[in-house]
């Protein structure tokens, strides 16, 4: 069976397995009987949004499966909002409106899994170099579980009522995609929730359970571009020339004293310099050195400090070189992420109810970046858990020191699929339960 025939299969498993349950549910049969009747053809779903990544911007495909395995579950959908963006809406009847996100772009990474389900795409990158293309972010398992979300949504229609708002984010790895489908309208061509939810991956979560931390959860992430500037000359005569090289050296030593000296050691920071180019050849010193950055806080006014220190230290060595003033460019950057308190306080004791208290653990704040924050745009309140995917005894042997767990983004993470998208599915929908209780 070609991949859209083996998708097409899993969605009319879903479809089979819901007039199924239509049955089952008026003779009292209990949620257990659901997740083992659609989780398989979830993960059948799941494997092919593995098998089959597309990196940011190019959601095209995915995008495409994902809308259709929502329409299927009858919610109204509408897509290309922001990019690729897809939107489903899951009325009813009156009453508030909470907004689920998933995201749905993959890596530029060469998958080294050996899954029977792993990624052989290969594309050619803005260089031209072949990569290969992989989910090592989970985002597979995201979109996955917001298909189960909204299944179990519309084969609950007694247990919740109000509106759901179901979507494909595209262009998470490049904080791009929130901010472009909030741009074209989200929350005035849409109904606009009072609440905002989403689940993430975590690689170091027991499958089965579920983490979460409130206030900030994930940090503002900037790039900070730096052309330093010098005067090129003869690398024999450096006293006829402005030698950026060394102005630029120092200037990466003296950056890293920004969150040592400068932030509260209570409070946090990060500056990294991930790339730095100048020059063509030993005996020549060239007229600039380019430096990239990429700067982390959880708070806007640490944010701002670090900032103002790059761009003075910066200038300051300049200064001290005789050199012209550098050019710092600064991008919009992404806002911190941050766990609405009284969101955390509403939701959390749903997903203990249900997933047990012994699969509820709290996580720590992470200096990864996400645009989920963005959702908060006008007042929403933002939340967003953190999701296991390791075997048990997979973690309980990296806690004693044997081989370390794969983080995100590596070419060797593999979720445990079918203990993370029932989990992902059961807390996703006691959290929107507790926000759109039946009257
Ligand atoms: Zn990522
Ligand atoms: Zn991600």
């Amino acid at each position: 069976m070609n991949r859209f025939g083996t998708f097409c299969a899993a969605i009319s498993q879903i479809l089979l397995a819901s007039a199924c349950i239509g049955a089952e549910k008026s003779a009292g049969e209990d949620s257990s009987a659901w997740f083992g009747k659609n989780v398989p053809a979830l993960q059948v779903v799941y494997e092919d949004l593995h098998r089959n990544p597309e990196l940011s911007l190019q959601e095209k495909r995915t995008a495409a499966k994902l809308a259709e395995a929502l329409a299927a579950t009858g919610a109204k959908v509408t897509r290309n909002i922001g990019g690729h963006g897809v939107v489903a809406v899951l009325e009813n009847g009156p009453g508030p409106v909470v907004l689920v996100r998933s995201d749905m772009d993959a890596l530029p990474v060469t998958e080294a899994t050996g899954a029977a389900y792993a990624s052989q795409v290969r594309v050619a990158d803005a260089e031209g170099r072949q990569t290969g293309v992989m989910h090592a972010c989970g985002h597979d398992i995201h979109m996955t579980c917001l298909i189960g979300t909204a299944k179990w949504l519309a084969d609950h229609r007694d247990a919740w009522k109000g509106t759901a708002v179901l979507i494909g984010q595209p262009a998470e790895e490049r904080v791009e995609g929130a901010r472009a489908m909030l741009a074209e309208g989200l929350y005035e061509k849409f109904p606009k929730p009072s609440a905002a939810l989403a689940l993430h991956v975590a690689h170091d979560v027991a499958a089965g359970k579920v983490g979460f931390v409130a206030g900030p959860a994930f940090a503002s992430s900037t790039s900070v571009n730096i052309l330093v500037k010098g005067r090129g000359g003869h690398g024999a005569m450096p006293h006829n020339a402005i030698d950026p090289i060394v102005q630029a050296a120092m200037l990466v030593v003296d950056l890293q004293t920004i969150v040592s000296r400068k932030v509260n050691p209570i409070d946090a920071g990060v500056v990294t310099v991930g790339s730095i180019h100048g020059g063509t050849k030993n005996n020549i010193i060239p007229d600039d050195v380019r430096l990239q950055l990429t700067v982390r806080a959880f708070r806007d006014e640490t944010r701002e400090m670090l900032l103002a220190s790059i761009r003075r230290k910066a200038e300051g060595i300049a200064h001290a070189h005789d050199a012209p003033k550098p050019e710092v460019t600064i991008d919009e950057g992404i806002t911190p992420t941050v766990n609405d308190p009284g969101l955390v306080a509403r939701v959390m004791p749903a997903i203990r109810k249900t997933l047990g208290d012994e699969n509820v653990v709290a996580v720590e704040p992470t200096t990864g970046a996400e645009d989920f924050g963005l959702y908060g745009q006008g007042g929403v309140p933002t939340f967003m858990f953190r999701l296991g995917t390791v075997a048990p005894d997979r973690l309980e042997d990296a806690r004693k020191g044997g081989k370390p767990l794969p983080s995100l983004h590596s070419a060797e993470f593999l979720p445990v699929p079918d203990a993370a998208i029932a989990t992902g599915i059961r807390a996703m929908t006691s959290a929107v339960v507790e926000l759109l209780p039946p009257r």
